[in-house]
């Protein structure tokens, strides 16, 4: 049965989340190589999800869409010259725990990888425990299709009222190959079903990666690495193990939007910097969609 569509002006609405009690977890950056501390901390309803820098006078930097600054295998946010790089793994578990308000505390450029998967920061979520927080936020729910493309990679949204994404991959791999996969925000469970998928990377990118200064804390301990043929660090945590992985990574895309989404999303081969694409295009569809309800509403109050 199809979902019953929303009338104009209805919304649904989601509780702020926060956690509990502060929380810290350190690690080596994927790229970076530098080893930080990250300490999640309870934060006032409508503060936002928000990165402070602690070794920089607590900078503060929103983790929203307009706050990134870089999306080549990994999504930085940054301000001014500071950053935090590869915030997309931190930033699905928070998106899938529903937490919508807390401040991370990092003493470094870059949140460390653990294990390459988003499991790691479900247990420390888990560890802190999550409350509400006695506000609602509306959920993003657009009227329209949305559509980014970028030659044989797209990304697409279709209306609904549950978020649901699909992904699909084709590398040229004998390991990896044509994989696809749809994960239901409201029906499956990300903690065993998303939130193992580790990071990967392929042995024939080492050394360009590293001369782009990337990949430097990258080890067979913290993504699944990949020879000419085969998995270099066996066994994978699923067959498809790397299509789950997109997913995870498409997720905390989304967290920058800044508020929960509803939407039929559909992704194929797509990347950071097409998810970014699409963010943008969402936000930009969505403050459009609102400019239209406000131009509509009558001016003047209908009972003076
Ligand atoms: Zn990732």
């Amino acid at each position: 049965m199809a979902p019953p569509s929303l009338k104009a002006g209805v919304d649904m609405n989601a509780k702020r989340k926060t956690i509990n009690t502060p929380v810290s977890i350190s690690g080596i950056g994927l790229h970076s190589g530098i080893y930080t501390t990250v300490e999640l901390k309870p934060a006032a309803p409508g503060s936002g999800v928000t990165f402070v820098r602690a070794d920089l006078d607590g900078l503060r930097i929103a983790a929203l869409q307009a706050s990134t600054t870089a999306l080549d295998y990994a999504t930085t946010v940054g301000k001014d010259d500071v950053s935090v790089g590869t915030v997309e793994h931190l930033l699905s578990a928070l998106m899938a725990s529903g937490i919508t308000d807390v401040d991370i505390h990092i003493d470094g450029p870059e949140v460390p990888i653990v294990d390459g998967s988003a499991l790691p920061f479900m247990h420390l979520i888990d560890a802190a425990g999550v409350r509400e927080l006695g506000t609602e936020v509306p959920m993003l729910r657009l009227r329209e299709p949305i559509e980014v493309v970028e030659g044989d990679k797209f990304i697409r949204m279709t209306p609904s009222n549950h978020l649901v994404l699909k992904y699909k991959i084709d590398f040229d791999h004998p390991v990896i190959g044509k994989q696809s996969y749809q994960f239901d925000y409201a029906e499956d469970n990300f903690l065993r079903k998303i939130a193992p998928a580790r990071t990967f990377g392929f042995v024939r990118d080492v050394e360009k990666m590293h001369a782009a200064g990337l990949a430097r804390g990258g080890s067979v301990e913290n993504c699944i690495v990949l020879g000419d043929d085969d998995v270099m660090n066996g066994p994978l945590r699923f067959r498809d193990e790397f299509v789950r992985h997109k997913i995870l990574d498409l997720l905390g895309d989304l967290a920058l939007i800044g508020r929960p989404i509803t939407g039929e999303i559909t992704a194929s081969r797509a990347g950071h910097a097409l998810h970014s694409r699409f963010v943008a295009k969402v936000l930009a569809a969505a403050a459009e969609a609102e400019q239209d309800m406000s131009e509509a509403a009558p001016t003047e109050p209908a009972f003076a």
